[in-house]
């Protein structure tokens, strides 16, 4: 069984991360995506389990796919649950160099797991949840940045925090 572990913040999932998740899924018998909660942005939008519950929802008709959560070392996730790939998704060589030191530290930590990086499709080259966060601030219609099915739990989520602000 060739396993995969597509990990990240997915703060919230995007339809960049989907397009990820489409074309890895098509690549490998089984696919984990995981929330990989991140000690650099130790809080987000949503909770872990809460991105857990929105990559569920829109992952729903790709069978081989599962989702988790994970707040260790994606190494030690990986040598855990069998799987010697980790996706990971490129935007522009802005993220290149810090993929690859992860890549390389990630070996480091576990010898048989290697790292395979999908190119994004243009259209998705400048989305990242980061900027899904700040236009739903601004009201920006969602409809071309995330799926369809989260797009009114961004909206409520994002405004219920400047609620609280
Ligand atoms: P971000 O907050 O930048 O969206 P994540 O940690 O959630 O970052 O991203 C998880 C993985 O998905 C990383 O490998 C990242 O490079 C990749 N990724 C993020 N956005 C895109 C996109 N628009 N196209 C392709 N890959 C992407």
């Amino acid at each position: 069984m060739r396993r995969a572990i597509y990990p990240g913040s997915f703060d919230p999932v995007t339809l960049g991360h989907l397009n990820i998740i489409k074309r890895a899924a098509a690549m490998f018998d089984e696919l984990i995506v995981c929330v990989s909660v991140n000690s650099a942005k130790p809080s987000g939008l949503f909770q872990p389990q809460e991105r857990v519950e929105l990559l569920r929802r829109v992952t729903e008709g790709l069978p081989n796919v599962r989702v988790d959560c994970w707040d260790g070392l994606v190494a030690d996730y990986a040598k855990a649950h069998q799987a010697r790939v980790l996706v990971k998704g490129l935007r522009a060589v802005s993220d290149y160099e810090s993929e690859i030191q992860m890549a390389m530290l990630n070996t480091k930590l576990y010898s048989r797991l290697d790292t395979v990086f999908l190119y994004t499709r243009p259209k998705y080259a400048y989305l990242s949840s980061t900027v899904v966060k700040e236009m739903a601030r601004y009201g920006a219609d969602l409809s071309d940045f995330v799926p369809r099915q989260i797009i009114e739990d961004v909206k409520q989520k994002v405004n219920s925090t400047q609620e609280r602000m």
